[in-house]
């Protein structure tokens, strides 16, 4: 029997991490996973897990033990309303953790790794339109991110770059374009448009009420299974330049409301809710993970949408019924 391949993927706990250790695990690999907290609404499928801050030198020195190769996916983040408040906060940690986990790695000896880049690396100046050119991976420079949390990813796909270049760590960089699916954060802050929309859809459909923001602006989106997939290829595969991952259909989120919308069977009321938005547009331009890969997502909007939405649904039906901690407590204290 030949050994399995061991490999790490750090942010485990979250929503990609999650699935891609178990698509890893399905795939014959042996997988450890690291976070700061478990997977929220699923147990991990990863064989060990450890729970550990990836910002401290030593955790990730010792996490990175024994692994031959890594998915470098923790991140301090969120969607638009976290990603645009919290500048220092993002920039501070993310720096910590992906150059310690890239050191730790090399000094282990780990063979391959793979970060986690974003589209929020591309220039705010090619971004200014909603009906925008789709970005091609040579358009990242000059560089202008629009955040922190852009700067930090360009940082780090150069530091991936030169460590390959002077270390020979054979390192690949991926730049998502909106993932979603069940299991993603999907209330609290930290949720991204598609999870957002569908919460409200379904409160609208729950409970009738059927407020939702305003938005002309443009993205593309992908659904998980399509990212998790083309991870995979992209580490297996001989290429070493940022590769973008994401489906190039772009909607404007009112289309993306309305899709949502059908799938509920209820009509969202625009509303101005001041607050940031992001680029005004911005879309994949494919052509490279075409060539690459030979491969691109297969999951349509429609139906990655349906997936998701029937999740949070439930999500949002048992927010409804279950009492709140405070009804509890208010109810115990006039149980008298
Ligand atoms: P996520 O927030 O669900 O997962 C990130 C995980 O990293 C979280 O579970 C978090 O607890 C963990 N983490 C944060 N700080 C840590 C620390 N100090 N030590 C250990 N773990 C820590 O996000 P996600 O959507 O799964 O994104 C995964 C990666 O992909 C991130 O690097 C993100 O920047 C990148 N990305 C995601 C998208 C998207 O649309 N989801 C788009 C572009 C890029």
């Amino acid at each position: 029997m030949t050994k399995k391949t061991r490999v790490l993927v750090t942010g485990a706990g979250g929503f990609i991490g999650h699935y891609l250790a178990s698509f890893l695990r399905h795939e014959g690999y042996w997988v450890r996973g690291v976070d700061l907290k478990h997977p929220e609404f699923a147990p991990t499928e990863a064989h060990d897990f450890r729970i550990l801050d990836l910002r401290r030198w030593e955790d990730c020195f010792r996490v990175t033990k024994g692994v031959e190769e890594i998915y470098a996916l923790a991140a301090d983040m969120g969607g638009m309303g976290f990603i645009s408040c919290n500048h220092a906060q993002i920039l501070h940690n993310n720096s910590l953790i992906n150059i310690h986990t890239l050191e730790a790695a090399r000094q282990n000896g780990v063979k391959r790794y793979l970060y986690t880049s974003s589209a929020c690396i591309y220039p705010e100046y090619r971004q200014t339109d909603v009906d925008c050119v789709p970005l091609k991976e040579e358009d990242a420079y000059p560089a202008e991110p629009q955040d922190a949390y852009g700067w930090e990813k360009l940082v780090t796909e150069r530091l991936c770059l030169h460590y390959r270049e002077d270390y020979g760590l054979e390192t690949r960089i991926v730049r998502f374009h909106n993932i979603f699916g069940p299991l993603g954060t999907w209330d609290g802050g930290r949720e991204k448009a598609p999870a957002a929309l569908c919460r409200k859809a379904a409160i609208a459909k729950l409970t009738g009420s059927r407020e939702r923001g305003d938005g002309e602006q443009t993205r593309s989106f992908c659904y998980i299974d399509d990212c998790v997939a083309g991870l995979f290829k992209l580490m297996r595969s001989d290429y070493r330049e940022p590769l973008n991952l994401g489906q190039d259909r772009m909607v404007s989120i009112n289309q993306l409301a309305n899709i949502i919308g059908g799938i509920a069977g209820v009509k969202l009321l625009r509303k101005h809710v001041p607050g940031p938005q992001g680029v005004r547009g911005r879309n994949s331009d494919n052509t490279r993970l075409r060539q690459v890969l030979g491969w691109e997502p297969q999951i349509s909007l429609e139906e990655g949408l349906a997936r998701t939405y029937s999740w949070i649904e439930k999500q949002v039906a048992a927010t409804l019924v279950q009492p709140t901690a405070a009804q509890t407590m208010e109810a115990v204290a006039g149980a008298d």
